[in-house]
């Protein structure tokens, strides 16, 4: 079998599976089997594949058409021009919550704190954090997250790409050294409804754990958790920049709508939808 063949009916195997995009993840599979960029197999398309790659992307394939996530078979997601490791421990970093390390970025280029303390609420596979400490070299950051797994999964993706996070295993702020003071604060915390987890994709309902995706009965527990908690840990004139999903926008605004909560604005992700907050604590 040819590069060109393999990448031709892998696409059509994943498209009967149900497979959104199957010809780029046909690409990524082949290319992962053969060692090679998916943008430079067209190069290497009349090429035969070996015994050994043929069995391999047999058995990518296998588990794409069972609807495992790409990134979990390729065992990496790309987040911010990075490489993250990611596994069946961690929630695959979304192309969304790059809009919110991009938004968090120009507030602090807004702000006149020259070496900003930051935090990550739940760091999942530490995409946010990592990224915040190698875009803002003069930030001191710091991660918190619930699942031990998980955060070996941040710490391995800190020391791959050489970001100084300080990571703190528990639940929220009652994990965190007392004394600490953050400019700003960043989550894209769990926020799907409960009774809402079985109607997912099979992707994201059996492949990302469920404390990354569970927000509780109205998706909205860790924000309120959220903005009662996180005056304590904000400097006066603080921030908090976070990810909700589809449809909260009105939800989060109310629940941000009282003291010492103030200058609530929301941004849109690349299809239109209301998808981050930005707010401030009075200063
Ligand atoms: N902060 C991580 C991310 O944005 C994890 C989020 C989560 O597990 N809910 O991908």
């Amino acid at each position: 079998m040819t590069v060109i063949e393999a990448i031709q009916q892998g696409s059509a195997r994943l498209e009967n599976a149900g497979v959104e995009s199957p010809r780029l993840n046909a690409e990524l599979l082949v290319g992962d089997v053969l060692r090679i960029h998916r943008l430079s197999l067209v190069l290497d398309s009349r090429r035969e594949l070996t015994t050994e790659q043929f069995l391999a992307l047999e058995e990518h394939l296998r588990r794409r058409e069972a609807r495992e996530p790409v990134q979990h078979i390729l065992g990496t997601a790309e987040f911010y021009g990075r490489e993250f490791r990611v596994n069946r421990h961690v929630l695959v970093p979304r192309p969304e919550t790059e809009l919110l390390a991009e938004w968090t970025l120009q507030t602090l280029a807004a702000s006149s704190v020259e070496a900003p303390c930051l935090l990550d609420f739940g760091t999942g596979s530490g995409c946010l954090a990592i990224t915040l400490a190698l875009e803002q070299s003069t930030a001191s950051v710091h991660a918190v997250d619930i699942s031990a797994e998980a955060l070996a999964v941040a710490k391995v993706n800190a020391s791959a790409l050489k970001a100084p996070v300080t990571f703190h295993l528990g639940d929220g702020f009652a994990a965190l050294p007392g004394g600490l003071q953050f400019d700003g604060i960043v989550s894209n915390p769990p926020y799907i409804p409960s009774r809402e987890i079985a109607g997912l994709d099979p992707e994201v309902r059996d492949h990302d754990p469920l404390l990354a995706l569970d927000g509780g009965a109205e998706g909205l527990e860790f924000y309120r958790r959220l903005a009662t908690e996180a005056p304590a840990w904000l400097k006066p004139g603080g921030w908090l920049a976070l990810e909700f999903g589809d449809g909260q926008a009105a939800d989060l605004l109310r629940i941000f709508g009282g003291a010492p909560w103030r200058g609530a604005e929301v941004r849109k992700d690349d299809t239109g939808r209301e998808r981050m907050l930005r707010i401030f604590v009075a200063g």
